[in-house]
């Protein structure tokens, strides 16, 4: 029988991170995954393959646009070459871990993974018995009832990252982060696209002024939104989908269901050995990531809290290192999360809302990249910045960005939160002319009245 020190089920951004820091600690690893392409639904089916859509599309519409900087093309695209594009990024990555996997030495067995006992999990008929184990399976496409997957029309976040057509008219159920990134793609390429969300406004765990100004800015690209709204059923014919809403009717050919995604906790033989879930059905883990089951950790999607694979791998590297008689931390109020859509938005800590939750009085400062010199020279003059400090001793509490690029400047409130710096930290650290990082100085100059361009 092979052992090991640890057994990693998942390959995700969660359990291949976990697997090769706890091979750097000196532990025996293997790592166990379904699919036999290593790197998870982050790598395969999720961020990699809609950022690689995502950025393919944007050239096409920007050239589409470009007139503004008196350049005139005839762009035109090719779906199969910017699908064969998005898999050569793949497929480039599963390579890249498998060479990390070989340069740590962790063992990879391709299967699905079910526990026999505590300490021995079978993998295509094979038992692997470890000391320890990670549970890192994530989570998949949560389904509506009246309208299952067959990824061609009724399409999950899997099958519209796969589609071989442009839907001429694109339903989407769900304004959210993974609804309105594909949403772009689609759009870009030429589909009407059409949501329908049940809250009142979109990306809801944003700042509303945050999604007040990103649902504009999407209205504008021509997408259409219905907020308050609930889809009550489907009518499916040949020629196209009917879905019925209170007080009205849709008709798409295509339907994309992004209304979230639920933790993969079957068929691993979790039951037999006693494992928790929550109420909501995630794997229950005390602040150590433990299980009920004491040798058995989980991580990532498979747990409770934000979906994003940095979340997932943060959380693997403390197992890995709690394992090895460490003592990690993870900071979960300096997660960023990004959304990809043009202008990309950006957020980092607390909204305001969360902060009066927390009893805390706060000041806020804002900033406009319309009036920011490098948004002005680039044609990139949507959205702004909003900071969020705690009044009484100015810690930075929340950075909001909306603007071309938040993906990359929302570092600074990473590393800003995690430093428990102050606003006025933020205000009087010198950035480079002319930067889009110059629109966060402003912000905190302007939360404390002194922006200079304002
Ligand atoms: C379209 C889309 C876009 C996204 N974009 C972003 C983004 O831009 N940024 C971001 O941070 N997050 C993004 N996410 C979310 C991100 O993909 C997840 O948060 C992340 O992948 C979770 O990592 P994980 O390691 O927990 O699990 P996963 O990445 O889901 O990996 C779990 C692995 O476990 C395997 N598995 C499951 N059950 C078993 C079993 N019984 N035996 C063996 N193996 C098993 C699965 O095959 C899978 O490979 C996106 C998701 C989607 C769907």
């Amino acid at each position: 029988m092979k052992n090991f020190d640890l057994i990693v089920i998942g390959s995700g951004p969660g359990g291949y991170v976990a697997a090769i820091r706890a091979a750097q600690l000196g532990m025996k690893v293997a790592c166990v995954d379904k699919r036999k392409e290593l790197g998870g639904t982050c790598l395969n089916v999720g961020c990699i393959p809609s950022k690689a859509l995502l950025h393919a599309t944007e050239l096409y519409w920007t050239m589409k646009h470009a007139g503004g900087y008196g350049i005139q093309c005839q762009a035109t695209y090719s779906l199969p070459e910017m699908r064969k594009q998005k898999d050569k990024i793949i497929s480039s990555f599963n390579t890249g871990i498998a060479q990390l996997f070989a340069k740590h030495q962790i063992t990879f067995f391709p299967g699905l993974a079910k526990f026999l006992s505590p300490t021995t999990v079978q993998v295509a008929g094979e038992p692997l018995t470890a000391k320890n184990f990670i549970l890192a399976t994530g989570s998949e496409p949560t389904a509506l009832p009246f309208l299952p997957f067959d990824e061609q029309r009724i399409l999950s976040s899997t099958g519209a990252l796969a589609l071989s057509q442009i839907p001429s008219k694109l339903l989407i159920i769900g304004a959210g982060v993974i609804g309105v990134e594909l949403g772009s793609v689609y759009s870009r390429l030429g589909s009407q696209v059409e949501f329908v969300e049940f809250q009142d406004r979109i990306c809801p765990t944003l700042d509303p002024a945050l999604s007040q100004e990103l649902q504009k800015i999407l209205t504008l690209q021509g997408m259409t939104f219905h907020l308050s709204s609930k889809v009550l059923g489907a009518d499916i014919t040949s020629q196209q989908i009917v879905l019925r809403l209170e007080n009205q009717q849709l008709a798409g050919d295509a339907v994309l269901i992004s209304v979230g995604r639920r933790p993969c906790t079957q068929g691993l033989g979790l039951e037999a050995l006693g494992i928790q879930l929550t109420p909501q059905g995630f794997i229950s883990i005390d602040s150590r990531f433990r299980t009920s089951v004491p040798h058995i950790y989980a991580i990532g999607d498979l747990v409770d809290g934000p979906m994003l694979a940095h979340k997932a791998s943060e959380e693997g590297i403390a197992v890995a290192e709690i394992l090895a008689g460490q003592n990690p931390v993870v900071n979960y109020l300096a997660i960023p999360n990004v959304i990809y859509t043009s202008p990309e938005v950006a957020a980092v800590g607390l909204t305001e809302a969360d902060a009066k939750a927390l009893g805390l009085n706060t000041k806020t400062g804002t900033f406009p990249f319309k009036i920011n010199s490098r948004a002005q020279c680039t044609g990139e003059t949507e959205g702004f910045v909003k900071l969020i400090a705690n009044s009484a001793n100015d810690r930075l509490l929340g950075m909001h960005i909306i603007g071309a690029h938040a993906s990359e400047l929302i570092a600074i409130g990473a590393v800003a939160l995690q430093n428990q710096l102050t606003v006025l930290d933020l205000a009087h650290a010198p950035y480079a002319h002319p930067t889009l990082s110059e629109a966060l100085k402003e912000a905190a100059l302007a939360l404390h009245g002194r922006a200079i361009h304002r």
